[in-house]
């Protein structure tokens, strides 16, 4: 059995993202001195693609490297059979550090407090464990402080049971080209990897770039790139690129019912839509319990025999409408909620316009998707 609304996700087109993103990167060598390697960003279920597979589809196509959110996510992605190493972004809890050393995870160490623990769970474990060190250069929320690490180091150094093998921080406004942080945190993170160095840190791996950083600045690719989004085929609102992306994931439905509205008359809950003329809608049992913004009723569309639909009235938990007045729609026919449906650019509607439609951002559409709804894969 499966529901009528089911997501699909393209392997292949994640697997084509993977290599464009990499050859742009190789391309683009030239300018700093070497080709950058790429950490694919897996974390919150792969954003709503499926955490398992999109991590082996990844590792398959060449990332050297993944990133999660915490130990749990990591442990799903080992267990799933991804061999590379898999770096925990999040900050640690003590309960759950034991994942770490059984599924072979990297942890991030972003506080002395982090850094007691860990050492403490190596050496009680009799092993070392290497880890990637996070320095806060702006951000201020997790990492050690920049402008502190004469004085946080030197304990962190001195634990015999951690290996420093890579040392990172995050940018809080890489899509913001007004402002002026972003430059700040890549000089502060500069010569906090200058700091390190004097105190005998030299990590093999510097990183620093999410999607919007490595479309922005050359300079902070380092020697790894973080992207997210991009791998998704979604570039970062505001940002373009000429990288050539597909979307990895779309949204498919179909028509459950067509419903003939006389002039006057509303539907679903507290009439939000009235018809101002004779209307036909189309019910599409897809909701917010799937994930789909309640804003969407009024700003949105579907996409139905190559037309656009506007969303209309409220959205269910279960079920929305289309207002199709005119397009000759029946029971049965394909509804795409995210995803393609011809050539023409008006027949593709992408998270990105989504988001811009109810006013959040890609990400949150994406990792949104309900639980309930079945994630098909097509190699
Ligand atoms: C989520 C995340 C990324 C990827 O961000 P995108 O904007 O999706 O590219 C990179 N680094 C860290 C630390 C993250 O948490």
């Amino acid at each position: 059995m499966t529901r009528i609304t089911v997501a699909h996700v393209d392997l292949a087109a994640l697997t084509r993202n993977f290599r464009a993103i990499q050859a742009f990167l190789e391309h683009e060598a030239a300018t700093v001195h070497r080709a950058a390697r790429v950490v694919a960003v897996v974390k919150a279920n792969a954003y709503g693609h499926g955490a398992a597979r999109v991590a082996l589809a990844l590792e398959a196509a060449g990332a050297t490297m993944v990133a999660c959110a915490d130990i749990e996510e990591g442990v799903e992605i080992r267990r799933a059979g991804v061999r590379v190493p898999i770096l925990v972004f999040g900050a640690l809890s003590v309960s759950d550090l034991g994942g770490a050393f059984a599924h072979g995870l990297t942890p991030t160490i972003s506080s002395p407090g982090a850094a007691r623990a860990v050492e403490a769970a190596a050496a009680a474990r009799n092993t070392t464990i290497g880890c990637h060190l996070k320095i806060d250069t702006g951000m201020h929320r997790l990492g050690f402080r920049h402008d502190n690490l004469p004085w946080t180091m030197p304990a962190v150094i001195a634990s015999p049971h951690l290996r420093i093998e890579a040392v990172y921080t995050h940018f809080a406004t890489a899509d913001d080209a007004d402002r002026d942080l972003f430059n700040e945190q890549r000089v502060r993170f500069d010569a906090a990897i200058e700091t390190l160095a004097g105190l005998g840190v030299r990590p093999a791996i510097v990183h620093a770039a999410n999607s919007a950083a490595m479309l922005r600045d050359s300079r902070v690719w380092y020697d790894a790139v973080r992207p997210g989004l991009l791998l998704y085929g979604v570039v970062p609102p505001p940002l373009a690129s000429t990288i050539p992306l597909e979307p990895a994931l779309s949204l498919t439905s179909r028509v459950v019912a067509v419903k003939g509205l006389r002039p006057g008359e509303g539907a679903g809950y507290n009439w939000r839509f009235v018809a101002e003329q004779a209307t036909s809608l189309a019910v599409i049992p897809a909701g917010y319990a799937d994930g789909l913004d309640t804003r969407l009723g009024g700003r949105g569309h579907v996409l139905i025999r190559g037309r656009r639909a506007p969303i209309v009235g409220a959205i269910s938990m279960d079920m929305l409408t289309a207002d199709v007045t005119g397009l000759d729609v029946e029971p049965g026919d394909e509804v795409v909620i995210i995803g393609r449906q011809g050539d023409e650019s008006w027949q593709r509607i992408d998270a990105r316009e989504m988001a811009a439609a109810v006013g959040t951002i890609p990400w949150e559409i994406l990792c949104r998707i309900g639980a309930r709804i079945e994630r098909r894969y097509e190699e």
